[in-house]
C-alpha cells in the first residue's frame, strides 16, 4: 500500500474516533469504543513500521511537540547566528500551508514567518483570495535565517527539511503553495527552474502542490504579480473542487 493512502487511511480513522468519541459524550453511550492507551506515542509521519515488518500503534504528532523538539536546535550552522527560530504560524488544520524559503532579517528579530514587505505582500495576496492569516498556515523550508539573506545552502536545507515533512504530516493540509524556488525545488525534489514549476499543479505525498514565485520576487519583478493571481485562482478553484467532493 502507497505510504499517502496509508497516511490517509489512518487520519481517516482517527477523525472517525474523535466523531464517535463526541457522540459518547452527548450520551450516546451503546458505542463501544477500545480504550485509547494513555501513554500512545506521537508518531512524527504518522505511520512508523515496528520491527517485526509490522506498524506500531501511534498518534499524529502535533505541531507544538514539533516546536518543543526544534527549540535550540544545532543541526546546522545556521544556529549560530539565528536571534530566534522561526517555525511557523496560522491554523494547525489549515486546509492551505504556504511554504517559503527562510526567514529574512525581520522575520528572525520576531520569531514569526512573513512579517517583512514580502509578507505584508503575500497578507494582500491572501486578502484577495478572501482569506486570512490565521485560516491558513505559512511556515519556511529553513526555520533558521541565513546570514545576511543569502540563499539556503544544500545541507542545511537537507538538516532542516524533516522538521518541515513533520509540520506538513501533522497538519495534513488539502493543498500547498510552494512559494519561490527553494521551497518548490525542496518539497518536490526537482531542479526545474521556478518560471517552469509555477502554475503547473504537482503532488507531494498524495497533497496537491502549486508552485508559484515568492513575494520577495514579486517586489523585485512586479509585473509577474499577474501570474501568481492566475496561480492563486486556480488554487481557490481546487480547494472548492475539493470542498465539494468532500475531500
Ligand atoms: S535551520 Fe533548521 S536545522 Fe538548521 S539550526 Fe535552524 S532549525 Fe536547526
Amino acid at each position: 500500500m502507497p505510504d499517502s493512502l496509508r497516511r490517509d487511511l489512518r487520519g481517516s480513522a482517527e477523525e472517525i474516533r474523535a466523531l464517535l468519541e463526541d457522540l459518547q459524550r452527548l450520551g450516546i453511550d451503546e458505542i463501544d469504543l477500545p480504550p485509547i492507551p494513555a501513554d500512545l506515542p506521537p508518531c512524527p509521519l504518522n505511520v512508523v513500521a515496528a520491527e517485526d515488518g509490522g506498524e506500531i500503534l501511534c498518534r499524529r504528532e502535533t505541531l507544538e511537540e514539533i516546536r518543543a523538539e526544534l527549540e535550540g536546535c544545532r543541526r546546522c550552522a545556521l544556529c549560530t547566528e539565528r536571534r530566534n527560530i522561526v517555525f511557523g504560524v496560522g491554523n494547525p488544520r489549515a486546509q492551505i500551508v504556504f511554504v517559503g524559503e527562510a526567514p529574512g532579517r525581520e522575520e528572525d528579530e520576531k520569531g514569526e514567518p512573513f512579517v517583512g514587505e514580502a509578507g505584508r505582500l503575500l497578507d494582500r495576496i491572501l486578502f484577495a483570495m478572501g482569506l486570512r492569516r490565521e485560516d491558513v498556515y505559512i511556515c519556511n523550508v529553513e526555520k533558521c535565517r541565513p546570514p545576511g539573506n543569502r540563499d539556503p545552502l544544500t545541507e542545511e536545507i537537507e538538516a532542516c527539511e524533516p522538521y518541515l515533512k513533520r509540520q506538513l504530516a501533522a497538519i495534513r493540509p488539502s493543498l500547498i503553495v510552494a512559494l519561490g524556488r527553494f521551497a518548490a525545488q525542496t518539497l518536490l525534489r526537482d531542479t526545474t527552474p521556478i518560471t517552469r514549476l509555477r502554475g503547473k499543479w504537482r503532488q507531494y505525498e498524495g497533497i496537491a502542490l502549486m508552485p508559484t514565485y515568492h513575494p520577495a520576487y514579486l517586489l523585485r519583478n512586479p509585473a509577474s504579480k499577474k501570474e501568481v493571481w492566475e496561480d492563486m485562482k486556480a488554487v481557490m478553484r481546487r480547494l472548492r473542487e475539493q470542498e465539494g467532493k468532500g475531500i
